[in-house]
């Protein structure tokens, strides 16, 4: 079949038809409509199939995006999805909360002027396509094989990790310590950005495929690191990490000073139906309130969008850089100011006060000075630039550092780097110990879906190695029973 590609020239950039502001501020549904099949293929033209696809390069799991774009121009939309899929575990998820603009589409090589191919929103069109016409299936491994693997943690690192061991024919359980599966996914995301059916059906179709998920098992707390240890033939650690960063100024410690994750997980379980009890009593609910966020990342912008859903009166997110230095992503910027959040750019609180609770904050201008390591330029508080807001309720998007998980598993062998995550060999992703490999968050710090997806998939490959070329061995199995 021939199909015209190169169609930038002709065709303009577009993205789905997003919900007009006012309709998407009485919800927590996504904000982004479906590409109908004719702007899919449309979009996916556009593509001009480069030799060298820089997409591909940045992608965390190197889609082979000019393949899938061709077939979806094509409207070899069965096709698109079997490519798609053999690179992502999840390319619905990627393709609706990627920061394409620091990844593929931020490296498309279409000339300036024409912007890049919508390649995130294709990539989602096809798989949303996929299930809707019944394509995904769950994993049938033509040979099953009797070795076991104990994954902990049910994020997105563990579970593509599960699925890809579980496609050679491995027992596959992950433990998990909330009730439901999917990690940052289904708590820390708001929906707006990742509905949660989209997470549930991905964990509905593993455990038809034959893994088998311990929720509410909290591995150090339920059962010893140890135990699972001596249960399976190999071990892979995908806990994550989510030790708020804290701020050091006076007041922080009043009640009304929220972490992010505590304020998004409450948000993302009442809308997942649960009885919230610190959200039904207004503590932890943006509701009339005057909210200040603190921070100048995604986690920031997932708070300040969530924050004026929850119906308060204003919401002001400080960020110490100027916007062109800010760590998240431009587009989820917009959104938020779309969404009526007001930014204090060059901004940061130094002093909270309250009688009971919090009730002004006291905010000081920086100036930005010379760049740092990371390449962005470091702000110096001024002292004569100080004002003064009043807040009913602050929240800190600070970011994230892993636990002292090695202590909490009591299980000091594993050995941990200097900013507290788990020492791999890169290359197999193996700890300190034989057997026990990690990835994710754990691994990396705070970073994203697609790559804790990758770091899953290639901690599977070597768990495969591990247990293959360890054959004889009973790994690191004993006979104990759960
Ligand atoms: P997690 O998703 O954190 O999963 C770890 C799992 O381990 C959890 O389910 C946890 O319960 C479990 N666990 C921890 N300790 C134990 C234990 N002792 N026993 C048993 N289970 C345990 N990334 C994007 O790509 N796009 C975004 O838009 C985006 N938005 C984000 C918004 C927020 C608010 C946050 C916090 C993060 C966001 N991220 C985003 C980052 C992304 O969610 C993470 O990088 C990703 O989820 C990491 O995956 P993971 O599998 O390593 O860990
Ligand atoms: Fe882009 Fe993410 Fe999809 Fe890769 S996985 S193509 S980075 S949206
Ligand atoms: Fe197509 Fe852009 Fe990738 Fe080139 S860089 S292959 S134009 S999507």
């Amino acid at each position: 079949m021939t199909t015209k590609l190169l169609q930038f020239v002709n065709e303009k950039q577009s993205m789905p038809e997003k919900r007009i502001t006012k309709k998407r501020l009485k919800d927590f549904k996504e904000i982004y409509k479906q590409f109908d099949e004719k702007e899919a293929k449309k979009q996916a033209s556009r593509c001009s199939q480069c030799g060298i696809p820089f997409c591909q390069v940045h992608c965390p799991v190197q889609n082979n995006i000019p393949d899938w774009l061709k077939l979806a121009a094509e409207n070899r939309l069965k096709e698109a999805y079997e490519v798609s899929q053999s690179t992502n575990n999840f390319p619905e998820i990627c393709g609706s909360i990627c920061p394409q603009d620091r990844l593929c589409e931020g490296n498309c090589v279409i000339e300036k002027g024409f912007e890049s191919v919508t390649i995130g929103r294709v990539e989602k069109h096809i798989t949303d396509t996929a299930w809707e016409k019944g394509w995904v299936k769950p994993v049938n491994p033509p040979i099953e094989n009797n070795k076991s693997i104990g994954i902990i943690g049910a994020g997105p690192a563990g579970m593509a990790a599960a699925e890809q061991l579980r496609k050679k024919g491995y027992q596959i359980e992950i433990y998990d310590r909330y009730d439901r599966a999917g990690g940052l996914m289904i708590y820390g995301i708001p929906n707006f950005k990742l509905e949660k059916y989209v997470v549930e059906r991905r964990t509905q179709i593993l455990k038809k495929g034959g893994i088998v998920f311990h929720q509410n098992f909290e591995v150090g707390k339920t059962k010893s690191f140890d135990h699972l240890r001596k249960k399976h033939n190999a071990i892979l650690i995908a806990t994550g990490v989510y030790k708020a960063r804290d701020l050091d100024i006076p007041g922080v410690k009043l009640p009304n000073v929220f972490s992010a994750l505590d304020f998004l997980i409450t948000s993302n379980r009442k809308g997942l139906g649960d009885d919230v009890p610190n959200f039904d009593n207004g503590k932890l609910n943006a509701e009339k309130k005057n909210v200040v966020v603190v921070g100048g990342g995604d986690t920031a912008m997932d708070c300040v969008r969530t924050a004026v859903r929850q119906g308060a009166i204003r919401v002001i997110c400080l960020y110490r850089r100027n916007k062109e230095n800010m760590p998240g992503s431009m587009r989820e910027v917009s959104h938020a100011e779309e969404e009526g959040v007001e930014f204090n750019w060059l901004s940061t609180p130094v002093n909270i006060f309250g009688n009971k609770q919090v009730e002004t904050i006291e905010v000081a201008k920086v100036k930005l000075g010379k760049p740092d390591t990371s390449g962005r330029d470091t702000p110096k508080i001024l002292v004569n630039g100080i004002s003064k807001l009043k807040v009913d309720m602050v929240i800190k998007a600070l970011g994230f550092d892993p636990e002292p998980l090695p202590k909490l598993f009591n299980y000091p062998l594993l050995k941990v780097t200097q900013w507290g995550t788990i020492k791999v060999d890169h290359k197999t992703m193996m700890t300190s110990e034989p057997g026990i490999f990690a990835a994710g968050d754990i691994v990396r710090g705070g970073s994203l879906v697609v790559w804790a997806i990758k770091d899953g998939r290639d901690a599977a490959e070597s768990i495969n190695n591990y247990l293959s070329n360890n054959a004889s061995e009973e790994n690191l199995k004993q006979s104990v029973s759960v």
